[in-house]
């Protein structure tokens, strides 16, 4: 076991979860965070209150052993309830399989859960409230500065580990740097979000159906809802900053908004009562994917999660992503244990090099998922082959897993392979269909060797 000293910058999801997991391993691990604990002051006003946690994700809380404290905090959402213009629903399952379903759980709820679970550990200690301004990369030193009296502090370790988040300030210093070749890139979506809330109806009933990720696709915009454990959703409109018809650049005024959500989602405005002051009062945030290499400085300082990858969140898989870091970085360092010094140099390098790509390939896919979910799910060709691939999925379990479930439920193969395999499923169903060549009369089973035929061309001719 090491004694070794480990700085992690940034008690968020990420962050946490690695604080407890490396403590379980026996370093000595200091977690610093710029803002208040949150298990005493209220706070995230504007950041996603609910998040969708599935498997990969649960991998990660299994992992250091708080998945069963963290299932008590969700709710399952078996699919996606699609929301016309009419008010007409229908539900469109996640998996033909039974048992694969994604869940619904409170950020603050389960940050709390995680540092409740660090500060269990005599070998974590918890600073909040310091904000990390500098990091001495080749030292492995980072500087602080204490929001509240504004004194500066500095703490050494043997390894630091950047997990502060899409705007992280230890990946910051590493741009500005110049001391290493560090190639980085940001690119925003045109659509911002905004959250609001549909309070909980009488004794924490719920004002639709409990157990989906709600949407309403638009085309241009969308809105979506996920269920709360007291009965009220979290909506969040993903809106064009500009030139459309409505964005949020024109609907600035109360009557605009109604008007807009009337025309749009006129099964909403009932259920949401304070809507304009909602809109009005919470800020819009952007939306953008991160990527950058290499994550490491001079095998002293490591990015993970959304500071190494951010990405959009229309695959639900951002935090499950940073949650799987930890797996995969966990793995490998089983191996390094048994040194006595840790050659972080290798260690870090190694782990870049296998999880990177599939980053990356995350990163990719969930930008499809928002094209997929404003519009596809609402186009009639799309719904025809979400329905055969629920039918593949129900009646052929171990043959058949559609891209969605893949990414979702199938945590034994990582999200590169993921996304190869399910874009050309996606591309051989869809031209399929398009041909005429899906028939009726064909028995499922011979419609699901059809796809695999032409799936496998796909793959082939890539
Ligand atoms: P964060 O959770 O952002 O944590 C970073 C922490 O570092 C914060 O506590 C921050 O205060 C702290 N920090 C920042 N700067 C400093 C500093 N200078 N010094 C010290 N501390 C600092 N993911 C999913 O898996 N499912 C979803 O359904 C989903 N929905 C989302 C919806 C929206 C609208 C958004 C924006 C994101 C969503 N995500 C989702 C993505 C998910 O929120 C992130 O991937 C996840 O929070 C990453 O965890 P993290 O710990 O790396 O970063």
């Amino acid at each position: 076991m090491s004694k070794q000293n480990i700085l992690i910058i940034g008690a968020g999801l990420c962050g946490s979860l690695l604080a407890l997991r490396m403590a379980q391993r026996g370093f000595e691990v200091t977690l610093v965070e710029k803002r208040p604990d949150l298990r005493k002051v209220t706070q995230d006003a504007g950041r996603s209150i609910n998040l969708a946690l599935s498997d990969r994700g649960l991998r990660g809380l299994r992992l250091a052993g708080v998945e069963e404290e963290a299932k008590k905090l969700c709710i399952p959402m078996n699919g996606r309830m699609i929301h016309d213009k009419a008010g007409n629903t229908f539900l469109s399952p996640y998996s033909g399989r039974k048992d694969e379903y994604i869940n619904s759980i409170s950020r603050p709820g389960l940050n709390m859960l995680l540092l409740d679970e660090a500060e269990k550990m005599p070998n974590v200690q918890l600073i909040f409230n310091h904000a990390c301004e500098d990091v001495d990369l080749e030292n492995a030193s980072a500087t602080f500065r204490n929001y509240n009296s504004k004194e500066e502090i500095t703490i050494s370790a043997d390894a630091i580990f950047g997990t502060d988040g899409a705007g992280s300030a230890v990946r910051k210093n590493m741009f500005d740097s110049h001391k290493f070749l560090f190639s980085f890139s940001q690119q925003w979506l045109s659509h911002g979000y905004k959250e609001l809330e549909i309070p909980a109806a009488e004794n924490n009933g719920y004002r639709t159906y409990k157990n989906a990720l709600h949407i309403w696709p638009r085309g241009e915009d969308m809105l979506i809802a996920l269920p709360n454990l007291d009965g009220s959703f979290t909506v969040t409109l993903f809106l064009p900053y500009e030139n459309s018809d409505y964005c949020f650049a024109n609907l600035t005024s109360p009557e605009m908004v109604h008007e807009y959500f009337n025309k749009e989602f006129p099964d909403v405005v009932e259920m949401i009562p304070n809507l304009s002051e909602e809109f009005f009062g919470n800020p819009t945030g952007p939306l953008g994917t991160v990527k950058c290499s290499p994550w490491n400085s001079f095998g002293k300082v490591l990015l993970l999660g959304d500071a190494a990858h951010a990405i959009v969140p229309f695959y639900g898989q951002g935090m499950n992503a940073s949650f799987e870091d930890v797996v995969v970085f966990d793995e490998i360092l089983e191996k390094y244990t048994f040194e006595e010094n840790i050659n972080w140099n290798n260690f870090f390098k190694e782990y870049e090099a296998l999880r990177k790509k599939d980053t990356d390939a995350i990163a990719d896919l969930a930008v499809d998922n928002f094209h997929e979910m404003k519009e596809h799910t609402a186009m009639e060709i799309f719904q025809r082959k979400r329905k055969l691939e629920t039918a593949f999925e129900a009646e052929f379990p171990e043959e058949y897993y559609s891209k969605y479930s893949l990414v979702t439920f199938k945590e034994s193969i990582t999200y590169s392979e993921a996304l190869k395999r399910g874009r050309a499923q996606d591309k051989a169903i869809l031209n399929l269909l398009d041909d005429g060549k899906i028939k009726d009369e064909m028995s499922l089973k011979e419609k699901l060797e059809l796809v695999k035929k032409e799936t496998e061309a796909i793959l082939h001719d890539d």
